[in-house]
């Protein structure tokens, strides 16, 4: 059994500063944190980051997460590399969440979303901010290839996009329903099956068609995607300029989204380009789960005590984030490498204890 590290006054501690090092590590002890009524302690958060310490963004967790938790918390300053998190419950209700400006409301949302299953009532968030950032789930990654995911291991959430917001001006709003289960079952998903049907959609918001079509161009020559699977949105409610384009694929037993952001001096083509990247190699590796998603499904299949899925080969995120679980849960992890770049990730108790 591996020996929990604590603080000088018996707390569970936390290196924010191990594996990838980035803001994950928080996020997910503030979720098992709340799911388990267990506070923790964690310092260097962020340490090598060019910014280091707790951003807008990791505040708005945090603050999120003890309103939620009802927590004492210590530490919660822009800044901060340290901080302590003491839960008292997980209050189901309605609230309204403001990251600022453009912060990640995804992130926010994925740190709430398993204690909320567990409360006593539906609870309903606002959460204003961000909803398409690079290197965060985005919305549309959320509603079709997280929740699907989550809603198979019997969680049933209600998301809505009210208004996107882009990089840097932000402005989204998001609503989520969130109703509570006994608990997740298990998830086991180690096939993709056939892959059915491929579609992009590319969406500028005050910024000319020809963005979203020259993405659209770019990805169905690279991809040879047919006419009727392509779409352009013209966005019309959000409060700033904004471009992404996102590419599904569509499989029997699964279904994963690829997003790229359009940001001023990027041209189209290459916003394009690295998408198509991304879903060719995962349709090479012939798995069901992507590289964000296999990082992502490992905190609800922890809290769920099980299951597996096959991938692509995991980025430090994913051994990053199992070292965090591994630090509140007695799970035994197993990441094997099945062929070049399709690995199988499972989750077991460990023999003789209950998670
Ligand atoms: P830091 O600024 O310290 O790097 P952060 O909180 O902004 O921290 P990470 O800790 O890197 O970010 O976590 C980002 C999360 O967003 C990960 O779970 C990752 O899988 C997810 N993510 C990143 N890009 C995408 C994407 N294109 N689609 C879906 N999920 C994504």
């Amino acid at each position: 059994m591996q020996a929990q590290t604590r603080d000088a006054r018996g707390l569970l501690l936390i290196d924010g500063s191990m594996g990838e090092g980035g803001g994950q590590i928080l996020r997910t002890a503030l979720s098992l944190s709340l799911c388990l009524q267990r506070p923790f302690r964690i310092v260097d958060i962020r340490l090598r980051r060019r910014k280091p310490g707790l951003q807008r963004q990791h505040l708005a967790a945090v603050r999120s997460a003890a309103e939620v938790g009802r927590a004492e918390v210590q530490g919660a300053e822009l800044g901060s590399t340290e901080l302590s998190f003491s839960p008292a419950g997980i209050a189901a209700g309605d609230y309204l969440f403001d990251i600022g400006s453009a912060g990640s409301t995804m992130l926010v949302l994925q740190t709430l979303l398993l204690p909320l299953l567990q409360a006593d009532a539906p609870s309903r968030l606002v959460l204003r901010g961000g909803t398409h950032n690079p290197l965060a789930p985005s919305y549309e990654f959320m509603q079709q290839a997280f929740l699907p995911l989550l809603s198979r291991m019997g969680a049933r959430v209600e998301m809505q996009l009210v208004r996107p917001g882009y990089y840097p001006v932000g402005g989204g709003e998001v609503r989520a329903t969130i109703h509570p289960l006994q608990s997740l079952q298990p998830l086991f998903l180690e096939q993709r099956g056939a892959v059915r049907r491929l579609r992009a959609v590319a969406s500028v918001s005050r910024l000319p068609g020809h963005i979203a079509q020259r993405e659209l161009l770019t990805v169905a020559g690279a991809l040879g995607l047919e006419p009727d699977t392509l779409e352009v949105q013209y966005e019309q409610r959000a409060h700033s300029a904004g471009n992404t384009l996102q590419v599904t694929v569509e499989s029997e037993h699964c279904s994963e989204l690829f997003t790229g952001i359009g940001q001023r001096g990027l041209p189209a083509e290459t916003v394009a380009e690295r998408v198509v990247q991304q879903v060719k190699r995962y349709l090479a590796a012939e798995v069901p789960v992507g590289p964000f998603l296999a990082d992502q499904l490992l905190l609800p299949l922890a809290l769920a005590g099980g299951g597996a899925f096959l991938t692509v080969a995991p980025d430090r995120h994913t051994p990053t984030n199992i070292e965090v679980i591994r630090r509140f849960l007695p799970l035994s992890f197993t990441t094997r490498e099945l062929a070049a770049d399709r690995w199988r990730i499972a989750i077991e108790k460990r023999s003789g204890e209950s998670a």
